[in-house]
């Protein structure tokens, strides 16, 4: 049986998510409402989106159960699918996760209801703990409580995996003030939620590698468990620090965010090279969220010592026609690249 704290005392544990953002892309997801219906639409899809992450390296595969939660489907008139959605979005990745010997994560995610006071509180709690409920009746190694902005909503997240036994995963979206909305900065959430008995704590979403990557540091000096970190494969800067921020000068200073974020994608080397820097900073679990394509996600499995399927297919242009070094490659086609 794998175990996910068992596995980070022997290495890396790398975990691909942006299943959202990929099926979007693939058309089978509406962007707006972001409910992930494809999961019964086209089962297909998700399974082989799964069993490819899995290929490229991820050694988690994290239900998509990502706004499949019953207030954001209340809104949109869906509420009853929420239950065969969920049941069906975790029955496909414990298949896969059984075929492939990943761990199998539940998934909990913001609700954008979540407010401070005891009448939220109650609307959130529930929601969580009828998620949690179907994941543990899923056979889930875990659950990831992810993309959360107020350090509240998380802890009640959390408080309902670990009333159903089982480990979590806690990380926090960091937009562009830098704290979260309840005025804790990263850090401080992270301990908050080390604290409460989160088993890894960290931060994935909204951030690009560039503008993650400081924040790490301080997370991993202010608690003891391991921690993670789940970039967006985008290319923020200090100026544009989340993936909400960026804008597109090709489309006359227009949000890129959600769906035209394409321009400022990180190619493979800029994740790997996150990823190098995170695990020498500590980082034990490691991935990317929205945007990140199995490319990158073998990059951030190669940066840290793995050697995933897909690494047999990894570049190697020794024997490229014109890039080439190999003896059999002619120097006139060797001097002809060198111009292109
Ligand atoms: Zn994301």
């Amino acid at each position: 049986m794998p175990d996910l704290v068992e596995s980070l005392a022997r290495g890396p544990v790398v975990c691909a998510e942006g299943y959202l953002f990929e099926c979007e892309r693939r058309g089978y997801l509406q962007a707006g409402a972001f409910v992930p219906e494809v999961v019964l639409d086209h089962p297909e899809v998700i399974e082989e989106l799964h069993r490819e992450f899995a290929h490229a390296g991820s050694d988690v595969i994290e239900a998509f159960t990502y706004y499949g939660h019953r207030e954001k489907l209340r809104i949109l008139g869906k509420e009853d699918i929420l239950e065969p959605l969920n049941r069906q979005a975790l029955s496909i990745a414990a298949q896969v996760a059984r075929d492939t010997g990943a761990l199998l994560a539940g998934n909990l995610c913001n609700t954008n209801v979540y407010e401070p006071g005891p009448q939220a509180k109650q609307v959130v709690r529930s929601a969580f703990e009828e998620q949690v409920t179907w994941a543990a009746q899923a056979g889930a190694d875990f659950v990831i409580a992810e993309t959360f902005s107020w350090v509240g909503e998380a802890l009640l997240a959390l408080e309902a995996i670990k009333s159903a036994g089982l480990p979590a995963v806690v990380t926090f979206a960091v937009h562009r003030d830098g704290l979260m909305r309840d005025g804790f900065s990263p850090a401080d959430a992270c301990r908050e939620a080390e604290q409460a008995g989160a088993d890894v704590v960290g931060l994935n979403c909204i951030r690009g590698p560039a503008t993650m990557l400081p924040l790490l540091a301080p997370i991993r000096a202010a608690v003891s468990c391991p921690v993670a970190a789940l970039p967006v494969p985008y290319r923020t800067t200090e100026e544009q620090p989340t993936m909400q921020a960026l804008r597109d000068p090709a489309r006359d200073g227009a949000q890129a965010f959600p769906v035209a974020l394409d321009p400022f994608t990180c190619t493979r080397y800029e994740l790997g090279e996150f990823a190098a820097a995170a695990f020498a900073a500590g980082v034990r679990y490691l991935g990317i969220c929205c945007g990140a394509g199995p490319h990158h996600v073998r990059a951030v499995a190669e940066a840290v010592g793995q050697a995933p399927a897909a690494s047999r297919y990894s570049p190697d242009m020794s024997k490229h026609s014109f890039l080439g070094t190999d003896p059999a490659i002619t120097k006139s086609y060797q001097d002809y690249a060198s111009n292109l």
